[in-house]
C-alpha cells in the first residue's frame, strides 16, 4: 500500500508557487473575509495568513462582526473586485446563518475567484471551458497526476454531491474518462458501489464510515472527511482499510494540504491566466 502524501506534495507545490510568486511584477494581494468568531474558522484564516507571509503574498483579512448584514458583505466584496491591488478574494465558510453563502461566493469576480465557488466559475467547468477550480476536486486530481494513476475506464464511487466537492469532482473525474457513480445520503445500498469501485472516494464527514467491508482488494481511496474526535482531526475512512487499498490519502496529511495549495495555485493561476499580470 502507498500513502498518497498530500504533505509532501503540497510541500513541494507551494515552494515552487513561492518562486512564482516572487517572479511577478508587484506582489500578489490575497484577501480572506470572516464574518463572526467560528473558532475553526479562526484556526484556518490564521493558517492562510500564515501561508501568504512564507510566499511573499499581501494577505489581508477583513474581519466582520458576526450581525453583520449580508449586504454589506456583498459591498465589501464588490469594492474588493474593483480593488487592484486584491487578486484572490476568499470568503471564509461557514458564514453566519442569516446570510446567504451562494449569493456571496456567487458576487465574487470570476476573475478573483480562488475558490471556484461562483456560477461562472462553476459553469465552465461543467462545460469543461477553462476556469478556477474547487479548490478539494483539484487537489485530489492534482494528487491522482502525481503518483501517476490513470483514471480512465476506472470505476469511481463518489460519496458526496455539494456544490465544493462532489459536483466538481465529478466533472474532472468524467473529463479524464472514469465512469463515476455519485452517491449521498439517499442511496441505497451504498456497498454495492463501493465494493465494485476502483476507486472510492468518501466527503461524508463521519468517522469510520468507509470500512473495510466495503473495499475491494487494491482498491484506491481518497479519504476528504474531516471530523474531531478528542481534539483529533480524523478522516471518514477505518484504520484497517490501509491493509486492503492499494493507494491511500492519510488524514491528516492528505487531502487537507492539497486544498490549501490549491488556494495559492488557483491565486497564481488567477493573476497571470485572468488579470494578465
Ligand atoms: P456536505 O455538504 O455535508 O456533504 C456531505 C455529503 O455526504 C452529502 O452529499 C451527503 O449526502 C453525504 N452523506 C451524508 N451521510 C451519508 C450516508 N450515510 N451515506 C452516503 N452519503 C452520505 O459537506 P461538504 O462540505 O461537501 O464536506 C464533506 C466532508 O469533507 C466534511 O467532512 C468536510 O469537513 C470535508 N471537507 C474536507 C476538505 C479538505 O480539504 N480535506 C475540504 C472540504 C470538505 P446528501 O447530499 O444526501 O446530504
Amino acid at each position: 500500500m502507498t500513502i498518497l502524501d498530500g504533505k509532501k506534495v503540497s510541500n513541494e507545490i507551494l515552494e515552487d508557487l513561492k518562486i512564482k510568486f516572487a517572479s511577478l511584477d508587484k506582489k500578489a494581494g490575497f484577501a480572506i473575509i470572516w464574518v463572526g468568531n467560528n473558532e475553526a474558522s479562526g484556526i484556518y484564516v490564521k493558517n492562510k495568513l500564515k501561508k501568504c507571509e512564507k510566499l511573499g503574498i499581501e494577505g489581508k483579512l477583513y474581519h466582520l462582526e458576526e450581525n453583520t448584514k449580508e449586504e454589506e458583505v456583498l459591498e465589501l466584496i464588490d469594492k474588493l473586485n474593483n480593488d487592484d491591488s486584491v487578486n484572490g478574494i476568499l470568503i471564509q465558510s461557514p458564514l453566519p446563518r442569516h446570510i446567504n453563502e451562494v449569493n456571496c461566493f456567487n458576487h465574487v469576480n470570476y476573475k478573483k475567484d480562488v475558490d471556484g465557488f461562483s456560477n461562472i466559475s462553476a459553469g465552465n467547468l461543467t462545460l469543461g471551458n477553462p476556469s478556477l477550480i474547487s479548490c478539494t476536486p483539484k487537489g485530489i486530481m492534482y494528487l491522482f497526476d502525481y503518483y501517476h494513476l490513470d483514471l480512465e475506464g476506472k470505476n469511481v464511487c463518489l460519496i458526496n454531491r455539494s456544490n465544493i466537492v462532489g459536483k466538481p469532482l465529478f466533472n474532472l473525474l468524467i473529463k479524464k474518462n472514469a465512469t463515476v457513480t455519485m452517491c449521498h445520503s439517499k442511496t441505497s445500498n451504498l456497498e454495492d458501489f463501493t465494493k465494485k469501485a476502483d476507486i472510492v472516494i468518501s466527503a461524508v464527514g463521519k468517522p469510520k464510515f468507509i470500512t473495510s467491508e466495503m473495499i475491494k482488494d487494491g482498491a484506491i481511496v481518497i479519504d476528504v472527511g474531516i471530523s474531531r474526535e478528542n481534539g483529533k482531526v480524523i478522516g471518514d475512512v477505518d484504520s484497517e482499510v490501509f491493509e486492503k487499498a492499494s493507494y491511500i490519502t492519510p488524514v491528516p496529511g492528505g487531502v487537507g494540504p492539497m486544498t490549501i495549495a490549491m488556494i495559492f495555485s488557483n491565486l497564481y493561476e488567477a493573476i497571470t491566466k485572468y488579470q494578465n499580470k
